[in-house]
């Protein structure tokens, strides 16, 4: 019997014993593509520089508490994630996940304000149908209803606009960009509604992943809502826990959109699953503020700035960068695409395909025409997700909430070494899949 507390205490797990590529292996020795895990694989499970960065810094020191000293990876990292990061963010705060960083850039928004001499500011405003962690402030800016029934009463209060989601919520007869600068404005309105000198922050994940599956927003949406945050004075925080390091074709998935937040979150793709870690962006003028003002950041885990978990980090971002992945991602993600319409763009029960990048997903309906959810007490997500799994094949199916009516989608987001018959193999298990549920 295990003593492990897993997730899922009612379905038995297999162990992975190793890794090669695109592929994991459990201990029997099968090989299962590897075409989900939230997103994190973005180099594979084996690629030797991140191994050798990760052992030869074990070597040397593994931990040095960041009160005291700083690393030379972390030192390293932080450079070159400034290099490469949009507008003006020029500090990097390290931490060991994706809800870390979320939480730490609510809090860090918070202290600007109380530095700043405006105390009152201290709501955010977030996304219906939107995941940004599972602490519980990042939790309370989540709008996923599913992840906060059962902790409502401890969150704290957030409001939440609606999404930019295309396929499911633009009235036919009006034009992708109006869609887009309405939905945008629904921003302004609640800051308006609030109290403008009451507003803090504004979160949002750039594609929207494990809500949603894989939801872009339409061209002009995040120009529209950059121009009213800054209107307003409202921090804006782009979550690219998911999205960001590559997956959609670009380093940072607001390249896309020709924006720049005032704090970036990272994690999955920053450590590509060799490290846990997680990073918070910032720009000069914030992190000066409290340079200038308290001097001190009043936020802080044992493991921030981990030496070893930098120096795989550094190994992943030099590997990103050198051989221009993002790119190939954008490349493998067209193909990906193709072969998914190929595939299921007659499916019945296949209203969407979408995405961008290596960061696809498909959204499963009842109904192509009236683009209704099949009813959750199907357990449709679980199903498809247990019966890839025994194909061969992990991807990442989800239940999203559609202002409380459930949909299924599913999200693939594969390593960004895929190459053309991976993307074969991935849309045959899926079939497979398919055919024997929906
Ligand atoms: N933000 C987004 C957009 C995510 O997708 C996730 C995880 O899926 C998180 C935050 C939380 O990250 P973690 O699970 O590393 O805490």
């Amino acid at each position: 019997m295990s003593h492990v507390f897993p997730r899922h205490s009612k379905s038995t797990l297999l162990t992975a014993t190793g890794g090669d590529g695109c592929y994991l292996i459990d201990s029997t020795g099968r090989r299962i593509l590897d075409c989900g895990d939230a997103a994190v694989s973005c180099l594979g499970h084996s690629n030797a520089r991140v191994i050798k960065a990760v052992q030869d810094q074990v070597a040397k020191i593994a931990f040095a508490h960041t009160g005291f000293m700083t690393s030379e990876p972390a030192e390293a990292l932080a450079d070159l994630l400034i290099e490469k990061a949009p507008g003006d963010l020029d500090r990097v705060y390290f931490v060991s996940g994706g809800s870390e960083a979320t939480e730490a850039a609510i809090k860090l928004a918070r202290q600007y304000y109380l530095e700043t001499g405006q105390p009152e500011r201290r709501r955010v405003i977030a996304r219906k149908q939107s995941y940004h962690g599972n602490t519980l402030g990042a939790l309370s800016a989540g709008g996923n209803a599913w992840r906060r029934t059962q902790f409502a009463p401890l969150l704290i209060e957030m409001t939440h606009i609606a999404p930019c989601y295309e396929y499911a919520e633009k009235p036919e007869g009006e034009s992708a960009h109006a869609y887009g600068q309405r939905v945008a404005n629904e921003l302004e309105e609640e800051i308006l509604r609030l109290g403008p000198e009451t507003v803090m922050a504004f979160m949002a994940e750039p594609v929207v992943g494990a809500t949603l599956g894989a939801v872009t927003a339409v061209d002009g949406y995040y120009k529209r809502i950059r121009e009213i945050c800054d209107q307003y004075g409202v921090l804006l925080i782009l979550d690219e826990v998911m999205c960001g390091m590559g997956r959609t074709g670009h380093l940072f998935a607001c390249d896309y959109d020709g924006i720049a937040p005032d704090i970036l979150c990272i994690a999955k793709g920053l450590g590509a699953g060799y490290q846990p870690i997680g990073a918070m962006l910032c720009t000069r003028h914030i992190y000066d503020s409290i340079a200038q003002g308290s001097g001190f950041f009043q936020h802080g885990h044992t493991y921030v700035g981990h030496p070893v978990a930098t120096a795989a980090a550094l190994a992943v971002v030099q590997e990103l960068t050198e051989h221009d992945l993002p790119t190939r991602a954008g490349v493998m993600g067209d193909r990906l695409q193709s072969a998914l319409e190929l595939a299921f763009g007659q499916h019945p029960h296949i209203g969407d395909i979408r995405g961008r990048g290596l960061f696809r997903g498909l959204e499963i309906v009842a109904s192509r025409e009236t683009k209704a959810p099949f009813d959750p007490s199907l357990g449709l997500a679980g199903k498809i997700k247990k019966l890839a799994l025994e194909n061969g094949l992990i991807c990442y199916p989800m239940s999203g909430t559609r202002d409380g009516k459930n949909g299924d989608h599913i999200l693939l987001a594969p390593p960004f070494i895929i190459e053309d018959a991976q993307i074969d193999e991935l849309v045959e298990k899926l079939s497979k899949t398919l055919k024997t549920v929906i």
